[in-house]
């Protein structure tokens, strides 16, 4: 029985690398152990689906974000497996449906400056009636607030936790967000 781990091997990384495209999987080669070569990043991907491997970590268990940064895969809990991950997506769904951006907008409006992501997700989670873990409600409520900070209601109030290459690739753990003031003679 071949053994399928697909490996990522890293190119050289320019100084000015697009953000987007260096986290999104850009700068790398891959390939697997049963020979195959996999010269793009969906290659590697439906590789890994077929092998029952999760396509985020491509059965790593973590995410490699640049050369020596990883953190743990959310995507399949860690466990590298397909299987945790179409779970881990079905729950993000049901939270997509319930956690809606204009709850969220409600829920901003109502906490006091700078709130946390963290303490966001907890009043979502009361105001649902939700208990931990039921949801993937963080990730939600994270990719819900790049919304609003994407259409200028709201804006980062604490600095990166770390910086990943040059100050354009960054991470925040449990970033701080405030409120943007609409603007005095802005129709709304
Ligand atoms: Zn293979
Ligand atoms: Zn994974």
């Amino acid at each position: 029985m071949a053994k399928h781990t697909i490996t990522v091997t890293w190119d050289e990384i320019p100084a000015d690398a697009d953000p987007d495209a260096l986290v999104g999987g850009g700068f790398r080669g891959y390939r697997c152990d049963c020979g195959l070569p996999l010269d793009r990043r969906v290659n590697a991907e439906l590789h890994a689906m077929e092998n029952d491997m999760c396509s985020t970590c491509l059965g790593a268990a973590e995410e490699v974000v640049v050369p020596g940064f990883a953190r743990p895969c959310t995507a399949c809990a860690s466990t590298g497996r397909r299987g945790p991950q179409l779970v881990w997506q079905a729950a993000y769904g049901e939270a997509e449906q319930v956690i809606t951006i204009g709850l969220l907008r409600r829920v901003v409006r109502g906490l006091p400056e700078p709130f946390a992501l963290s303490r966001a997700a907890d009043e979502v989670r009361a105001l649902l009636g939700l208990p931990p873990g039921r949801l993937p409600v963080g990730p939600r409520v994270r990719d819900l607030l790049q919304r609003l900070a994407e259409d200028g209601e709201i804006a980062l109030a604490s600095a990166p936790d770390e910086l990943l290459h040059g100050t354009e690739v960054v991470l925040y753990r449990d970033p701080l967000w405030r409120r943007v003031p609409p603007p005095l003679n802005g129709a709304s």
